[in-house]
């Protein structure tokens, strides 16, 4: 144990291949999570209406018993066209996908290339924060805040939803972090004022775009979860890059849009998930946030 601590605080290089496979892993549970949560949380909303609707019990019961059994451990990973059990070895990231040649083992059912696709974007991101951070604490905070924005991106494309399972954690995360004399040892993420002030104007940046928008168009532009996730990055990332963050999702969510607009003909009134871009410019200014600033603020300052 000592021995691994030591590897780590001497080997950057090591810490870098370690977290990549972690990510790697945990993308195979990133998987597991975006597939699932959004159908634990319809067959709670179900079990809630049920119960409102109080006038047949014996449904009731069988609601619950089936949700009781549905979590992100429960059942076990199966084929979804011939249920066979995916064993541990049909189980290793992006390997066996590869070996497997993208199929099902059983009955040679297509698999999705979103999985390996997912746990190779976790495994090369969590190996850039680790590269960025170097090791302590403040990587293994990166890594948390890189994985639940992964997982709430997929979610978001797939269901137009942000669980607050996932933006409510996040925030309360990054204030945690940020708490000063706590974690926030290496001085790289912000301090707890701007962590607070960063939720507090990441919540109403978008609340007043989704009102002003509504007021001016009767439609709704964006969700709820929108505001919670930007809430949650301006706890992580302070208030001060929260306008890079905006900056950076509404660019690349225009040129992402309009060519969406273009190449497959979309309407226009199809809503486009917002998440995927505000987690996209979210791990940008993670990244890269502070040296983007002081670029940008050199060109203000330019005659
Ligand atoms: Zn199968």
């Amino acid at each position: 144990m000592t021995l691994l601590v030591e590897l780590l605080h001497s080997s950057p290089l090591f810490f870098v291949i370690l977290c990549g496979i972690v990510g790697l892993m945990v993308g195979s549970f990133l998987n597991v999570v975006i597939h699932r949560l959004p159908i634990m949380m319809e067959r709670e909303w179900r079990v809630q209406c049920a119960e409102l609707n109080a006038d047949a019990p014996s449904n009731n019961q069988s609601e619950q018993n089936q949700s009781s059994r549905y979590n992100l451990i429960i059942p076990r990973s199966a084929c979804p066209h011939c249920a066979h059990p995916i064993s541990a070895l049909e189980n290793i990231p992006i390997l066996s996908y590869l070996f497997l040649r993208g199929t099902c083992r059983n009955c040679g059912a297509p698999i999705s290339i979103r999985y390996p696709v997912v746990e190779a974007l976790s495994g090369i991101l969590s190996a850039c924060a680790a590269w960025h951070f170097g090791y302590g604490m403040a990587a293994i905070a990166a890594l948390l805040f890189v994985w639940t924005l992964i997982a709430l991106t997929f979610i978001d494309f797939d269901t137009q939803l942000l669980p607050d399972d996932l933006t409510l954690p996040l925030l309360w995360l990054g204030l945690i972090f940020n708490l000063p004399g706590v974690f926030n040892i290496a001085g790289t993420f912000t301090d707890l004022t701007s962590a607070v002030i960063g939720a507090v104007i990441g919540y109403l940046a978008l609340w007043s775009v989704y009102w002003l928008f509504k007021l001016a168009t009767g439609k709704e532009g964006m969700g709820y979860g929108d505001f919670k996730l930007l809430a949650a990055i301006g706890a992580w990332l302070g208030w001060q890059l929260l306008p890079l963050v905006i900056l950076l999702s509404s660019v690349v969510g225009a040129v992402v849009g309009i060519t969406l607009m273009i190449v497959l003909r979309q309407e226009r009134n199809v809503p486009i998930p917002f998440g995927p871009y505000l987690a996209g410019g979210g791990l940008i200014a993670l990244f890269w946030g502070q040296p983007l600033t002081q670029a940008y603020l050199k060109l203000l300052a330019m005659p």
